[in-house]
């Protein structure tokens, strides 16, 4: 249930309608618009549809939401939301790029992947140190060492640093070096994962399932919401259909749709959604005429020698170009990549 105030309430009159919601011990969520304030109510409908808020002074109306991701939705807030990440901004106007190996491999690959990805124009540097593989004895990630190595990373470039949460054990590592918490796609619906990272003050990307419907996928960012973390970027990485040519279907159309049904930054994954580094920038390109907040593309100095996603990786070169290409289309779509 949203209860909308008049644009001419006072301070007192909104206080009187919270506490008035506290007493049955239903949570808030504030949105302070330009014009007027929204509030969100959290909890067992049942206990506010007995209530008389409609004829408290200062309110306008009650509207139920028609979606069961309350914080999430657009119904809820209208303005769209921009997540910072130490500086660096993601939604409205501004694009994002976060590039990177898929696997931090050793000191010297990361490295050397920052100063590339940096001096193409990247915001951001990416690589799991914590890798959740199909098969147990494929390349598993370096863990804390590789957490210190993109640390390092971060020092020499300015990049900020994004990596993979796998489990609710490692998030308070991770959280002591990243900027940003992933999950990914496998642990999409891992919802004691999502309760833990939406306790701490970190934005997190939230990647689609491998075979979740946007309705799930957003109900997954309600869960991190709902324990007070709202700074959640959404991150479409296709999904597994009966085509095998490619190895995810990039679903360009839920980022169109997510843009409608939420206020939340939406960015695209070429490299995950295609699996094939020749596809990676026409889909780029299209996933930000599709209106995509920004892009995370997968990097690597020697995709021939990676341990992981080689096949998917763009060189330093195609990479260079790649980003001056995404740069003119931001422009038309009225972005900046800053
Ligand atoms: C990744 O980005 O490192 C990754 C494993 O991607 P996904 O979770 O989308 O498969
Ligand atoms: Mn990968």
């Amino acid at each position: 249930m949203i209860i909308v105030m008049k644009p001419e309430a006072t301070k007192q009159q909104l206080d009187r309608v919270l506490t008035k919601l506290a007493t049955v011990g239903l949570k808030v969520h504030l949105s302070e618009g330009s014009t007027r304030t929204i509030i969100g109510v959290i909890g067992d409908k049942r206990f506010i549809a007995q209530m008389p808020i409609e004829a408290m002074d200062g309110v306008e109306k009650m509207v139920p939401v028609t979606v069961d991701y309350k914080l999430v939705s657009r119904e809820f807030k209208q303005e769209n939301t921009i997540v910072d990440v130490g500086g660096v901004l993601i939604g409205g106007s501004h694009l994002v790029v976060m590039a990177g190996p898929c696997a931090v491999e050793s000191r010297e690959q990361l490295l050397q992947s920052a100063e590339i990805v940096k001096k193409a124009g990247a915001q951001f540097l990416r690589g799991g140190a914590y890798k959740p593989r199909t098969s147990p004895y494929a390349f598993q990630g370096l863990e804390v060492q590789g957490l210190e190595i993109l640390a390092e990373a971060r020092e020499k470039t300015g990049l900020k640093i994004v990596t993979e949460v796998v489990d609710v054990d490692s998030v308070s590592v991770v959280c002591d070096y990243a900027d940003m918490l992933q999950i990914g796609s496998r642990n999409m619906q891992n919802f004691q994962l999502l309760k833990t990272v939406g306790k701490t003050n970190k934005p997190v990307l939230l990647k689609r399932g491998l075979s979740a419907t946007i309705n799930e996928w957003l109900n997954a960012a309600e869960y991190i919401m709902s324990e007070g973390n709202y700074n959640v970027v959404l991150c479409e990485r296709g999904i597994r259909t009966y085509e095998e040519y490619t190895r995810n279907t990039l679903d360009l159309s839920a980022v169109a749709a997510a843009k409608n049904i939420s206020h939340l930054p939406i960015i695209v994954d070429p490299s995950h959604g295609t699996g094939r580094w020749e596809l990676v920038a026409p889909m780029s390109r299209a996933g930000i005429a599709a209106g995509a907040d920004g892009l995370m593309i997968e990097v690597h100095p020697n995709p021939a020698e990676a341990l992981s996603d080689g096949k998917q990786s763009l060189t330093p070169e195609n990479f260079t170009i790649l980003m001056q290409e995404i740069t003119s289309i931001a422009g038309i779509m009225g972005k900046t990549l800053a």
